[in-house]
């Protein structure tokens, strides 16, 4: 049996009352800043993840124009760890729009909040529906799933036709009153908590009885999975140079590209004579290599990279004035007060552990 749009919907409210995550920082309010910020954490992250993340940065920006006033190094700073950092840059460009084109206050609008940087359609679907109680509708990874599996979709949500067919459905359940706040978190956290990515606890969930993929059980064939491809894989030497003083010497990211913005060790490919290479781009005199480290791997979306680290002593440094934007030499004892790359923070702290090198 089907059920009619206004049955699903009872259905969900039903089991978000008894349910449904009511003290989420975020819930507290129904400041559009505020959950505006989560709804971009939380994209491609875990609640439980996220929590400390909002927490420090609302306290270091509590609010959007406060962000909108930040440097860029500190806003990357507190978001260093939570990965994608694009989400960083494109939330400070956002907080800017605003304060610039609608004089600090969110618009209230679909198509405007889709144009604002690092807003897509249902991050703009959430912040009209938790803020301002507008009947939007939101398709994330969780309303994604459970659709897809109610309705036993097939197909890679992402692929265009699919994600049609699933918003024709996201909006064709969601409510037009004013239940549309409890709906749009019931149904956020009916994915989280019951129709999990693996093992769903169906017995637990209030769609279960007209469940399609359920019926068939085969609820693990739903959403279908990204077609396969081979990630290819690359290896580079980061390159630990430290002065007389003990003092390491990290770079800063370009702005695009993996690890934007953020502090890093130098990196040369496995092929490069590391001689002529600290000296072409780092104008540092080395000694030969003091010391290698276990390798480290980190898998990007992309690709694969494997991190051979190299220990060296830095015999003479001879910078252009220019470069003391681009280069840092780091004292060990300060790991906190820069954002760094994740597995370069992994190393320094490994290394730290070391009393001597
Ligand atoms: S019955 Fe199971 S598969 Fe279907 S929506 Fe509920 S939890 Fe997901």
């Amino acid at each position: 049996m089907t059920l009619s749009a206004k049955q699903f919907q009872q259905k969900i409210l039903d089991w978000f009352t008894q349910f449904g995550r009511k003290q989420l920082p975020w819930q507290q309010t129904k400041s559009p800043y505020s959950i505006w910020l989560s709804e971009i954490m939380l994209q491609q992250t875990q609640v439980a993840t996220v929590i400390p993340y909002f927490q420090r940065f609302v306290k270091h920006f509590p609010t959007l124009s406060s962000l909108a006033k930040a440097d860029i190094d500190e806003v990357i700073r507190l978001w260093s760890g939570l990965g994608y950092y694009a989400r960083a840059r494109n939330l400070h460009r956002c907080a800017q729009t605003i304060e610039k084109d609608y004089s600090g206050k969110f618009p209230k609008d679909l198509l405007l909040l889709e144009n604002l940087p690092g807003i897509g359609r249902s991050t703009a679907g959430a912040i009209l529906a938790l803020a301002f109680g507008q009947p939007a509708s939101i398709l994330d990874g969780n309303v994604k799933r459970v659709l897809a599996r109610f309705h036993a979709v097939t197909g890679w949500p992402s692929l265009s036709a699919v994600n049609k067919q699933l918003w024709v459905l996201a909006e064709h359940y969601t409510p037009k009153n004013k239940s549309i706040r409890q709906y749009t978190q019931a149904m956020m956290d009916l994915g989280a908590l019951v129709c999990t990515r693996s093992q769903p606890k169906c017995t637990q969930c209030p769609l279960q009885n007209h469940c399609k993929a359920y019926t068939e059980d085969s609820t693990n064939h739903y959403p279908s999975p990204k077609p396969r491809k081979t990630i290819p894989y690359r290896t580079i030497k980061m390159l630990i140079l430290i002065n007389k003083n003990q003092e390491i010497l990290l770079e800063k990211r370009p702005p695009l590209g993996i690890w934007g913005g953020l502090w890093s060790l130098p990196e040369c490919s496995i092929t490069e004579n590391m001689k002529n290479f600290c000296k072409r781009h780092y104008y540092c005199e080395i000694e030969p290599p003091i010391k290698k480290y276990a390798f480290l791997k980190h898998t990007f979306s992309h690709f694969q990279l494997e991190i051979r680290p190299i220990l060296i002593q830095v015999k003479h440094w001879h910078p252009p004035l220019m470069e003391s934007e681009r280069i840092l030499w780091y004292n060990r004892q300060q790991l906190a007060s820069k954002g760094l790359a994740a597995p370069v923070k992994k190393l320094l702290s490994d290394i730290n552990m070391e009393a001597e090198f």
